[in-house]
């Protein structure tokens, strides 16, 4: 694997790969790697001849300043883990800092509309900007044919496709299944500041999920399903719902369609939060 630490040195490694005609995926992270990651990269791997993973915890996102200082940050155990999966050959690791990823402040704002108003982006003032602001300089910088990003963080899905979309930049967005702990708990870089218990019992948020899921399919109430999640999760001590939300999948509105609806969820164990969501099948 080669580690590109600033642009130039990432656009020296790519110019060769370009002149190959070969095919650059990225798989852009914010580092404290876990299995979710690598899916991302493995799937990367079998769908380009080069793929670049970023990263870089980026601190326009964060809406409070304590997350962002709390946020892991294990830059030489990513590397070994990278450096160690099949076909390490075929990786660059860029590893900008903020100087490189924001040389003058970045003041652009995009109007994304009720897509960046809800869910996250009403809990969390200014997410959204963060992350079209990081994705858009990142994707100007490595200019990969194909970018993967986990659906575990489904709006920011909608949300890029929209940027790129609104860029006109030449990328296709591939969104990748979302994986989880032995216990259903969807895999996240938060989890390792869950204790023992907290990470065991977390699991009550995928299983509200599926549970959710054949309520609709017994009775399809969308507003008595949300209720009784949130108290199933809300009794448990250890957890707080931030939102329990079933919309449709592609405009995270509420709607009265049955076939494409999604549950998103946000909670708090003590000062960690984690979000999930599931994609409903109501068909059977
Ligand atoms: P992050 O480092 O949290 O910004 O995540 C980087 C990328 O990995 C994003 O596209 C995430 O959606 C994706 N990702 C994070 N956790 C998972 C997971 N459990 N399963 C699939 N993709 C994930």
């Amino acid at each position: 694997m080669k580690i590109a630490p600033t642009v130039d040195v990432l656009s020296y490694m790519l110019d060769d790969v370009r002149k190959n005609h070969c095919c650059i995926g990225f798989v852009p992270t914010m580092g404290a790697l876990h299995a979710g990651h690598l899916s991302l990269v493995k799937k990367a791997q079998q769908e380009n001849d080069c793929v670049v993973v970023s990263v870089y915890v980026n601190p326009t996102q964060f809406n409070e300043p304590g997350d962002f200082n709390r946020y892991p940050r294990t830059l030489e155990q990513d590397i070994l883990l990278l450096s160690q999966m099949e076909g390490a050959e075929q990786l660059v690791l860029f590893t900008p800092d903020d100087q490189q990823m924001y040389p003058e402040p970045d003041r652009r704002t995009f109007d994304f509309g009720k897509l960046e108003q809800v869910l996250e982006g009403a809990f969390r003032p200014g997410h959204f900007r963060g992350v079209a602001q990081v994705v858009s300089k990142l994707l100007m910088m490595v200019k990969p044919d194909v970018a993967y990003f986990g659906q575990k963080d489904y709006q920011q899905l909608l949300i890029i496709r929209k940027m790129t979309e609104m860029l006109s930049l030449p990328v296709q967005i591939v969104s990748c299944p979302i994986i989880r702990e032995a216990n259903g708990l969807a895999m996240s870089s938060r989890n390792e500041r869950l204790n023992d218990r907290e990470r065991q019992e977390a699991s009550l948020i995928y299983e509200t999920l599926r549970i959710s899921e054949a309520w609709m399919k017994k009775d399809p109430a969308p507003g008595q399903v949300r209720e009784r999640a949130i108290q199933r999760i809300n009794e448990h001590p250890l957890f707080r719902v931030e939102y329990f939300e079933i919309v449709d999948r592609n405009s995270l509105m509420p709607t009265r369609n049955m076939t494409d609806l999604i549950a998103c969820v946000a909670v708090f164990a003590r000062d960690v939060r984690l979000i999930d969501n599931w994609i409903y099948d109501l068909s059977d």
